[in-house]
């Protein structure tokens, strides 16, 4: 599913009246129906509505909703925001077919509050610029406050459609019904913070309109797009079919990076786990992975890297000359999908040059701060700017970037970005960025196309954090451990 900017969702509604000839009241109908039909659904017949109407195109969606719940004898109260001459073009034909129906509204009053049981938020849409200004601001404080279940239509009033600041005094929904396409905002924070349950609500807006106006390449990797590239183990394939894979993590102090982005590989399907870490930390180690073999890290690297499907390199390795020496006889010759996170990440950082020649696939999983410190920025920026930031490292270096965080992005070098929406907070916890890097290694090595096999393992490492939280492991106490031992149940659900 292609997510959009609301810029950019205003030119695929301009091309859709434009260019295919769908009259713009006729999109605002099939908005307001559709939205409607999901609130028939989530709410019983005897839940009392409350539709606030601003006076741009999301108040013009308002009327339709409160139109379409009306004729089938729901109960709703319809408050418009003064001054209603600012209603114009559809939203002000859709406000006098909803009087010419016979139906009446009020000027906005908290009294409204008393008997709702669901406000619908038809304030503000994606036009809102700026700071919230008079009277919206105090009405949305005052949604915020009543205490009934609330609805945003198409975004919560206020969030901007896209990555820009979300200004002061936002409305907070308990649902959002997206109208057509994903917003941006609902990927970042703190937008997303807003939103609550999300749904997407088709409008009747051909392909056509989006192939033909939207820019940016954004899609949400989800639950059916795992199934379609789900690994297949066939019942004569053998070790080597699955993938033969390096790991070179951990070091005296961090033997449990090793032992964690092991332990994931092995979980998520590899065939063959060799990790390369110190000779003194091997026995540790291996007490945690008994199915990985061993190599020193002393040992020649060329004979760690030849005959591998993969390679992971970076999660407690330090920072010294030999992981320098190491990293960059990689990135030169090993000729397999090469992943490069947590440590390996700041010696990655200047040998950028080595990367740009590199001919086979190179991978980097940093966290914001990581990010950070490979584009000389500060971390906070990294996060206002998340996608712009990954797309624009991904293209520029010809690399895959997984930029982690909330809704991790998958950036490709061809242009094209992925989003993740598995995951919760219980992941902010050491250890959980080796855990992914573990999953990821054993899916690259085994796939053919290297965005579906990061974005597989992204959405299961996710998935298996959600997947333990509904176990009723809290958030507080998920370890890193932890998600890989449910690793078979997350595979279990998914899979089948
Ligand atoms: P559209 O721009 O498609 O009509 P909206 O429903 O978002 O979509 O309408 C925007 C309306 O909100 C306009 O009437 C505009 O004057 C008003 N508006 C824009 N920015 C703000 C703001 N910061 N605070 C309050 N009202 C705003
Ligand atoms: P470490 O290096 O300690 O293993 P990282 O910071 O590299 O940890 O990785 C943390 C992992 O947890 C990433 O996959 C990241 O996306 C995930 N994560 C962290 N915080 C959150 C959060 N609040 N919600 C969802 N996922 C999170
Ligand atoms: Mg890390």
């Amino acid at each position: 599913m292609r997510i959009v900017t609301g810029e950019e969702m205003g030119n695929v509604d301009r091309y859709a009246i434009e260019q295919i000839g769908m009259p713009g009241a006729m999109l605002m109908e099939n908005a307001g129906r559709a939205v409607s039909e999901r609130l028939l659904a989530h709410y019983d017949a005897d839940e009392r509505f409350l539709v606030l109407i601003g006076t741009g195109n999301n108040g013009g969606d308002g009327f339709v909703i409160a139109r379409t719940l009306k004729s089938l004898d729901r109960s709703v109260d319809v408050c418009l925001i003064p001054p209603e001459e600012k209603l114009k073009g559809d939203a002000k034909w859709h406000k006098e077919l909803y009087e010419q129906a016979g139906y009446t509204w009020a000027t906005f009053d908290p009294v409204y509050f008393q008997k709702a049981d669901v406000v619908v938020d038809a304030l503000l849409g994606t036009g809102i610029s700026g700071a919230i200004r008079e009277p919206y601001r105090g009405i949305i404080q005052a949604v915020n406050e009543a205490g009934a279940a609330v609805v945003a239509v198409d975004l919560p009033s206020g969030v901007p459609g896209d990555d820009r600041p979300v200004p002061e005094g936002a409305l907070v929904a308990d649902r959002t019904i997206t109208l057509q396409q994903p917003k941006l905002s609902h990927y970042t924070y703190p937008g997303r913070g807003f939103y609550g349950l999300t749904e997407v609500a088709p409008i009747g807006i051909p392909p056509l309109a989006i192939a033909n106006t939207v820019q940016t390449k954004r899609y949400v990797w989800k639950a059916a797009d795992v199934v379609n590239h789900w690994p297949l183990r066939s019942a004569d394939s053998h070790k080597g079919s699955h993938g033969k894979v390096g790991i070179i993590a951990g070091s005296e102090t961090m033997p449990g990076a090793a032992a964690l982005t092991a332990g994931a590989t092995v979980n998520a399907g590899a065939g063959l786990t060799i990790v390369n870490t110190p000779r003194a930390v091997i026995p540790t180690v291996a007490a945690h992975v008994a199915e990985a073999t061993y190599f020193a890290r002393d040992d020649k690297i060329e004979s760690f890297y030849e005959n591998k499907d993969g390679i992971a390199i970076g999660p407690g390795i330090g920072f010294d000359a030999k992981g320098r020496e190491t990293l960059a006889a990689l990135v030169d010759h090993f000729e397999g999908p090469l992943i490069v996170d947590a440590d390996g990440l700041h010696v990655l950082a200047d040998m950028l040059e080595n990367v740009q020649e590199r001919e086979h696939p190179l991978i980097i999983t940093p966290h914001p701060g990581e990010m950070a410190m490979l584009i000389d920025e500060t971390p906070g920026e990294v996060n206002r700017r998340r996608f712009e930031v990954a797309e624009t490292f991904a293209r520029e270096h010809g690399v895959y970037v997984v930029l982690k965080g909330p809704c991790t992005i998958v950036a490709a070098p061809s242009g094209e970005t992925w989003i993740n929406d598995t995951g919760n907070a219980g992941l902010a916890k050491g250890g959980s960025g080796d855990v992914l890097t573990g999953m990821i290694l054993a899916f690259v090595a085994r796939y053919e196309g290297m965005q579906p096999a990061i974005s597989t393992a992204v959405y299961l490492h996710g998935y298996s954090a959600d997947q333990l939280y509904e176990q009723g492991m809290p958030l507080e106490t998920m370890t890193a451990s932890e998600i890989v031992k449910v690793m078979p149940d997350t595979f279990r659900a998914v899979g089948e």
